[in-house]
């Protein structure tokens, strides 16, 4: 498969308001949403290169997944090294093409991915291993030891979203490489720069060919990677998206795992540090201008600090610096693209419709994609603010009676992503975490699990099911195959053919043990075995 072109330069072309993209199209064009300026374009491909890659990828796999485990735990490590030496330029494309700071850029992407390089190829052979199930007396009996091994799917197919290229378009696909697949990269349509960046990066590694390969293009690209026998698929994006990726996945049973959106509640408790507090919940639901599957995008505050926790909250959101990303000054950039402004607007101008007032915020700025971070108050469940994802700088405050009606009113939603609990009192807000319906609840901070490679992440609901990271994220690239050996391999069975009388009274008698039948029944039944066991069968 040719490699697709990229061209960066800086170009005048407006932002086109309604981009449609297709595979037959040619190119794609990403822009920087802070500028509006074209940063470089990317050869679309065609259907015919999503099946020559896939091809590839499975010509790849019996010698990719027949190299030895450490040997491409040492292959994959290098990556650290070189993405290190081109830390300065990731950052900036990531800033460039997402809008968002620099800063972000190293601390939720870079740094993550970094810290999953390592931590992912340190446990790679622990989280790999085979096992051997616990003792199992009947087997034991029958002569059968057995064990569980992991082995990789085949091709899988990696779609990754927009809003954290780096860390998505890195994450699935060094769990899956580790295991032994071969991948294809579908970066988003909005950010196709960060994944020509991992092609090039992984391109260093000299993989054996066909191992790593990226294709570009919109969701129908995404659909022909489906369509195109992959063996295994990890989608992360909207709940929309998903239910497309499942029906096309459905016609080959393709498995899929799902990481999707999220509607994040913050529970704020009346003994919650109001300062800090006030300064979590910002940077929860504005980083990355909100654009976080994780994002605080609904707080419940203890109605007995509401009014001064409210206050503080509209202190931190009128102290943010707005512009573009690669200013190291600034504190948020752009949304990223025009589909996810009118999202964020739509939201807001529906929920002032329905009697929300806005503290602060809620507007946008003439130049590029911009949006004033919003607070609200005087929300409610009728509004899609508070029931639908907004993806955007807004954060919509309820004040609640106590804990009780916090808690109902957390899980009275459809996502199931993260959630956090503020408070000085761990056992309380542990108690209150154990509560919540969420793939992890972070107490006084928000989805920082996303940055423990070794836990999984994930969500129930709309936010999808299947994990990434963690032990359980690695066993989504492989599947169990179970080994079972034979401990007497000269005798013939019990169970075999023929079929007699004696040797259904044995097996009736086993029986009994299974049972929570009186000691004396096992006892009377050691004798029928005994007494219907034909040794002569064995032979
Ligand atoms: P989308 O669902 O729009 O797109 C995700 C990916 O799927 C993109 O690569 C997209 O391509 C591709 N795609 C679009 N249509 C199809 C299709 N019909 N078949 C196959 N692939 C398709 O999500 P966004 O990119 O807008 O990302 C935002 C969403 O992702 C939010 O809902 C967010 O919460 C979620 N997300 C979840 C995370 C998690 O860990 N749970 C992490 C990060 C984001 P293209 O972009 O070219 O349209």
């Amino acid at each position: 498969m040719s490699e697709p072109e990229v061209v960066i330069k800086a170009s005048s072309i407006s932002f086109p308001r309604d981009r449609k993209i297709s595979f037959t199209n040619g190119e794609l064009i990403s822009y920087d949403p802070a500028t509006l300026q074209e940063n470089g374009r990317v050869k679309v491909s065609s259907e015919e290169d999503v099946q020559v890659a896939v091809a590839h990828a499975h010509q790849a796999f019996p010698l990719w997944s027949s190299i030895p485990l450490g040997e491409r735990i040492s292959n994959l490590k290098r990556l650290s090294n070189l993405i290190y030496d081109d830390v300065e330029e990731i950052a900036a494309l990531v800033s460039r093409e997402c809008g968002k700071p620099k800063i972000e850029a190293l601390t939720s992407e870079i740094l993550p991915v970094l810290n999953m390089i390592s931590v992912y190829t340190s446990q790679a052979e622990k989280w790999l291993a085979a096992e051997k199930p616990p003792f199992f007396w009947l087997a034991w009996l029958l002569g059968k030891s057995a064990k569980i091994t992991y082995k990789p799917f085949g091709v899988v197919g990696v779609i990754t979203p927009w809003n954290y290229p780096f860390y998505y378009d890195f994450g699935p696909a060094l769990m899956a490489l580790l295991a032994g697949n071969t991948v294809i990269l579908k970066p988003s349509e909005y950010t196709p720069l960060v994944g020509k960046k991992a092609q090039e990066l992984f391109a260093k590694l000299n993989l054996p060919p066909g191992t790593f390969q990226v294709i570009h293009g919109a969701g129908d690209v995404g659909q022909a990677l489906i369509r195109a026998r992959v063996d295994k698929i990890a989608f992360t994006g909207s709940p929309k998206t998903a239910r497309a990726v499942l029906a096309t996945a459905a016609e080959r049973l393709t498995p899929v795992v799902m990481e999707l959106g999220g509607k994040d509640a913050a529970i704020v408790l009346e003994d919650a540090p109001l300062e800090t507090t006030a300064a979590g919940v910002a940077w929860a639901g504005l980083t990355s201008a909100g654009q976080v599957c994780a994002s605080v995008e609904r707080v419940y505050v203890s109605e007995k600090i509401a009014k001064p926790f409210i206050d503080r909250l509209v202190n931190n959101v009128q102290g943010l610096r707005m512009g573009q990303g690669l200013d190291p000054e600034v504190d948020m950039g752009p949304l990223t693209n025009e589909r996810q402004l009118e999202i964020v607007k739509g939201h807001l101008r529906q929920a002032v419709e329905h009697g929300a007032q806005v503290l602060t915020g809620g507007k946008t700025k003439d130049q590029g994609l911009f949006f004033e971070p919003a607070v609200l108050v005087g929300v409610d469940r009728s509004m899609s603010l508070m029931r639908e994802e907004t993806f955007g700088p807004a954060l919509p405050v309820v004040a609640v009676k106590d804990e009780e009606e916090a808690v109902r009113l957390a899980n009275d939603s459809s996502f199931g992503l993260t959630a956090s609990v503020w408070s000085l009192n761990r056992e309380r807000a542990e108690k209150v975490a154990q509560r919540l319906r969420a793939g992890a609840v972070t107490i006084n901070d928000h989805a920082v699990s996303a940055g423990l490679p070794n836990m999984p992440w994930g969500g129930i609901g709309e936010s999808g099911f299947g994990r990434i990271h963690g032990r359980q994220g690695m066993q989504e690239f492989v599947y169990p195959s179970v080994i079972v050996g034979e401990r007497f391999p000269r005798w013939k069975r019990l169970w075999w053919y023929p079929y007699n009388q004696k040797s259904y009274q044995f097996f009736r008698s086993l029986l009994v043990f299974l049972t929570n039948k009186p000691l004396l029944d096992k006892i009377r039944a050691i004798s029928h075995l005994w007494r219907n066991l034909d040794l002569r069968r064995l032979h």
